[in-house]
């Protein structure tokens, strides 16, 4: 699969924290079906945003871009989304963009004026196919800001010529920067192979940049992929995330403030199409819901070992309907339930497996389950604790309760003993 991955001239938001998830989820769940997955992303390190930025911070775009990558795998690792098999950057597929340029101008499919290299879309069958957009609409909407020379208003950028002082690259056309459409054509038909399965990426990249893709790899004669994906924006407050609202959020502001577990099960708990409203009440309500998680399954713990294995089919059956992770955590929410009653009416075996079943269910979608190391010193408070309190030394047990309170852990007494978390 080719998922487009960030442009980097900017810390990433909640926005590219659910591309990764829901791709991250697609591959975890066709690995687990056994389906070998080889994933591309690229990073987009040339563009107009980048250079802006280097111009106003004093440094150059290739800092700047550098500096903003390591940003995005250094989010995307506390979120603990898997690495791509392979992140190509746009740099490093120049000449083979100029290549795929040269011969879309042989073919007579784009042409050359003042400002650039343009693709025709007249030459492109059917375009646009992708957005199923009406033609004229476009048409009609393009005309304001039309450069004469153009053949179709539609027509777009391939390589676009820049003086001599600026950012760029040699080109048979004289000194430039390649259109962002090309470089993921040729990214993906060079690291994938025509006809690879799926091409991926947000709703928001449909139009203008998979139809672009698409209307190139068409024009070049290639097989493109099989299957398109692309996952529903982020909202908050019940808008579209943007800048120009100020209503964003860095995935980083977002991990400090709630960690990842929380931040991962509010990105799956709706399905990967629909839009998600990300605000603070959501993110607030994922925490407790994963707070009842995992106090089911601490409890738990101190059950009998199940003896069948968990069962998780129930789940992944729901995944493999085109992702459906509503239907996946009533799935797993049901089983804590259950789990719950169990453990209240003493059938702790029950309890046990299902425990270990939510616990599978949180695994094969990357959240992973809370395990805390408790160190010798805890571990003694905890032991003293209890014997303070079977000798109804209730004082020093409620010292020693606020000790570890001071020490970041919450220490609740049930009916299975004591049970020890992160405060
Ligand atoms: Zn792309």
């Amino acid at each position: 699969m080719y998922v487009c991955g960030p442009t980097v001239d900017n810390s990433p938001h909640l926005g590219h924290g659910r591309l990764a998830i829901v791709f991250d989820l697609l591959r975890r769940h066709l690995e687990r079906r056994g389906v070998e997955v080889v994933m591309v992303q690229n990073i987009t390190d040339v563009d107009d945003k980048i250079i802006d930025r280097a111009r106003r911070s004093g440094m150059s775009p290739v800092e700047v871009a550098r500096e903003f990558e390591a940003a995005w795998f250094s989010a995307l690792d506390r979120l603990g989304i898997l690495r791509p098999t392979k992140s190509p950057r746009a740099t490093e597929w120049i000449s083979q963009m100029i290549g795929m340029i040269v011969e879309m101008i042989d073919s007579g499919s784009a042409y050359r004026i003042s400002d650039g290299v343009y693709l025709s879309v007249d030459r492109v069958e059917g375009y646009p196919r992708l957005s199923r957009q009406d033609r004229e609409e476009l048409l009609a909407g393009a005309r304001v800001e039309v450069l004469e020379e153009k053949r179709s208003p539609l027509d777009f950028a391939l390589w676009k010529l820049v003086g001599a002082e600026e950012y760029g690259f040699e080109s048979p056309w004289g000194w430039g920067r390649p259109g962002w459409h090309t470089e993921c054509v040729a990214m993906s038909l060079g690291l994938l192979g025509e006809g690879f399965d799926l091409h991926g990426g947000g709703m928001d990249l449909v139009f203008p940049h998979h139809e672009n893709e698409w209307a190139q790899a068409s024009v070049l004669g290639k097989r493109f992929c099989r299957h398109w994906m692309h996952n529903g924006l982020v909202e908050m407050g019940g808008e579209k995330m943007s800048k120009s609202i100020g209503n964003t959020m860095s995935l980083t502001e977002a991990l400090d403030r709630y960690g990842a577990r929380p931040l991962r099960l509010a990105y799956l708990r709706a399905q990967y199409r629909s839009p998600l409203e990300m605000g603070e009440p959501v993110l607030e309500e994922s925490e407790r819901a994963l707070e009842r998680i995992d106090d089911f399954i601490r409890r738990a713990q101190g059950a009998e070992p199940a003896v069948p294995t968990p069962k998780i089919e129930e789940f992944a059956t729901a995944l493999d309907d085109d992702l459906d992770t509503p239907r996946a955590f009533a799935v797993l929410f049901e089983a804590v339930r259950a789990g719950n009653i169990a453990l209240d009416t003493g059938e702790s075996e029950r309890a046990r497996y299902l425990a270990d079943s939510v616990a599978g269910m949180l695994g094969w979608v990357g959240i992973g389950t809370e395990r805390l190391v408790l160190s010798d010193e805890v571990k003694d408070l905890v032991t003293r604790r209890e014997r303070a309190k079977a000798e109804r030394d209730y004082a020093t047990a409620d010292q020693i309760r606020s000790h570890l309170g001071e020490m970041g852990y919450l220490l609740k007494d049930t009916r299975d003993g004591p049970v020890i978390s992160r405060a």
